[in-house]
Parts: C-alpha cells; structure tokens; sequence
C-alpha cells in the first residue's frame, strides 16, 4: 500500500499506541476521584499537560482537551462570540477556512453577527492591509488557518498576531491543524490555537483548544468541572497521555522531515511538470507536505479510483469538504472553474519513502495515459 493522505489522518505512531494501551490498562482510576487511584491518574495528568506546555511553550492552564479541531474550533468561535457578544458582533475571516471554521461562522451569522472575508493576494497570501482596513470598533473575533488543509497556503500568523496584538479588544483564532507538528510554532500573539492529535501520528479522538489565560469563554458543553470549566466529561487519560507523546515525537524532527519532504514533493513536482494537462495548484508559499494539482479532463473520482486499483491513495481536497462543490480555496485564488472541480491532494510525511514515490510517479503516468484515451474515446 502507499498511502499519500497524510493530510486527512495519519496512521498511529507503534510507541503512542503503547502508551494508549499501558496507561488505559495501569491508570484506571478517574483523574477527578479522590482515592489512591484517581490522585495517581491525575498525577498523570498534570504530568503529560505540562509535557504538552513546554513542548508549544505555554503555561500548561492555558490548555483544553477537546475531541479534536472540528471541536476546538467550534469551542473558540462559539464560545468567544457568545461570552463578548456585547463587546461587538464583527468576525474576520478568509475563504481558505476549513468547514469546522467556516460553519460555527456562518451559524453565528444566522444569528445577527457580521462577517467580513479579508481579501487573498494571487498567491493565496492574506492582504494584510486589507485586513487592516476590515478592522472596525465592533471586530470581535478574527480567525485564519495557519495551513490552508487543501493546498498548504502558510500564512503568517505570527505576523497577524503582531498586529492584531495592539487592538486590545480584538480576539485572535488560528486553526493549526495542518501546521503542528509539520513546523515550527510560535504561539506569543495568538490567543487561541486549535489541533487535532491524529494529524501528527496520535490517537483520533482527542485534540486540543490552546486558551490564553486572560480569555474568557462560553463552554459548548454544560455539566461537571472536568479538567477545567471549559470542557465538561471524565478526563480522557490514555487519549491525553498518548497526546503528549505523539506531539514529543513529531517536535522533535520537525527541521529534519520537512527537508525530507521537500525533497520528496520536489521530485513530484518536477515529474508532474511535464504533462500537458497537468496544472500544479500548490504554490510556494505552500508547505510541502500538500502538494494540490488538477487534471483537465479527468474526473477527480476517477483518478482517485484508479489509482486505487494499484493500492495508491490520494485524494480529492479535504476529507471534510463535499466532493460535488468546487474547491471554495481554489476559486479564492482565481483558479478556473475548471481547476477548482478537478483538484486532487497528494500530501505527503516524513515516513513515504522515495520507493514510494516512484512506484506513485509510475502508476500515475501509465492512469493518466489510459485514462485520458478512455475520455477521448467517450
Ligand atoms: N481544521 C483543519 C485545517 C483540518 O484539516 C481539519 C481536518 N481535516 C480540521 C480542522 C478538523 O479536524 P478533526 O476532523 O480532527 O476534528
């Protein structure tokens, strides 16, 4: 099998997967229990969230457990917009959001808040000026991604938060499941980061909201003061515990894989090159480990297919976007319709090996020779 999705999920690091099992085993108690086996569990606890701020350079208060970014998101933009709704009703936001963003956006905007899109440069860049001049009296809340899941679009949020730093009442979300993990972060100006453990080799099931202590916030959920008044339920052990783990692993070769990467998307890249009917979507302002091209005149679906047939994995955009739209990230950056419908992501980790790619790159040519006949002869 070569699996080139690594954008939707990973598969679980062996190690993490231990430790999900050895903690899930040996810590049975409930880490808010008073007894010998709950105090052990939350000595655990306190230990792993710790591990988890220093690793992102943050006090360990300022992190929830969530069940993952789509509900980090929804936490932080429900949450903020609910607590401050009387500080003003203005959201700023960019057409590369992901769903889990895009639509707690869109429900508040049902409710009477307004939403503003700051404007994309031709190579996917957020116009920071633009966004500047967005800025009003009533802007609550911005939030951007700081990888764009269908592309790889970077953006600079650590520049953003720079800025936004000076308007005190200006609240600043950074979705960051593609980015943790894949480089470095710096988390200074940013108020709220999501992410979700399965992007980086963890467990599915378990994600984390980063919350700068000054921040205050509705919770989603109502019920017992769990870990902290933000997120009610019994506290997810062997999930967080792992967690910790899978992130330690991945920060730990972050210069080194992306080098790696690179290098295995610029080999693609090149390849892809020279077929006529081939555009290549990502940019260089994408991080490597996406790479997004279209093929005119062949079905997204259909590729995917056949590629499958020889144990190859790829896909068309973001597992979470409907397949029968357009890519929204691909018409924001001007692309043709066209190129927006046909988009296929090869995205790619530090564990493909250049074996891999060569097989990929060879089934690719002879698919993308066959197929192209069968829909000429059509
Ligand atoms: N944001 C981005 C940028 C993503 O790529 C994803 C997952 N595709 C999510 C949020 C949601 O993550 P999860 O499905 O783990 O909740």
């Amino acid at each position: 099998m070569i699996y080139l999705d690594y954008s939707a999920t990973t598969p679980v690091n062996n190690d993490v997967l231990d430790t999900f099992n050895k903690v899930s085993l040996n810590y049975i108690g409930n880490a808010n229990s008073f007894h010998k086996l709950g105090l052990d569990s939350k000595k655990l606890l306190d230990e792993a969230t710790n591990q988890i701020g220093t690793i992102l350079k943050i006090d360990s208060k300022e992190i929830i457990y969530t069940s993952g970014a789509t509900e980090s998101n929804n936490l932080a933009i429900k949450g903020i917009c609910s607590f401050y709704n009387n500080r003003g009703n203005h959201i700023i936001t960019t057409k590369l959001e992901h769903s889990s963003v895009i639509e707690p956006i869109k429900y508040l905007e049902k409710k009477g808040f307004l939403v503003s899109y700051v404007n994309l440069l031709p190579n996917g860049m957020i116009d920071i000026n633009h966004l500047k001049s967005l800025i009003t009296k009533d802007t609550l809340l911005v939030s951007i991604n700081h990888v764009n899941s269908e592309l790889g679009i970077k953006q600079p949020v650590e520049e953003i938060g720079q800025i936004l730093k000076a308007k005190k009442t200006i609240i600043f979300h950074v979705d960051g499941t593609q980015a943790l993990g894949k480089i470095n972060i710096d988390l200074a100006n940013i108020d709220l980061y999501s992410f979700s453990a399965h992007k980086f080799y963890g467990l599915k099931g378990i994600g984390c909201l980063i919350k700068k202590r000054n921040i205050k916030m509705e919770p989603l959920f109502h019920g017992g003061r769990s870990i902290n008044e933000y997120r009610s339920g019994t506290p997810m052990l062997p999930l967080v515990v792992s967690m910790a783990k899978a992130l330690r692993l991945v920060c730990n070769d972050v210069e080194n894989n992306y080098k790696y990467i690179l290098n295995l998307n610029q080999k693609i890249k090149k390849n892809l090159m020279k077929y006529k009917n081939i555009d290549i979507n990502s940019n260089d302002e994408c991080l490597p480990h996406i790479l997004n091209i279209s093929i005119k005149g062949i079905k997204p679906e259909t590729f995917i297919r056949a590629m499958e047939k020889h144990n190859i994995y790829i896909s068309t955009k973001s597992a979470c976007s409907n397949l029968d739209q357009a890519s929204a990230a691909l018409l924001a950056l001007n692309k043709d319709a066209l190129n927006a419908s046909s988009s296929i992501r090869i995205s790619l980790s530090h564990l493909t090996t250049n074996k891999e790619i060569e097989s990929f790159l060879t089934f690719f040519d002879k698919e993308y020779n066959e197929l192209k006949f069968i829909e000429k002869e059509q």
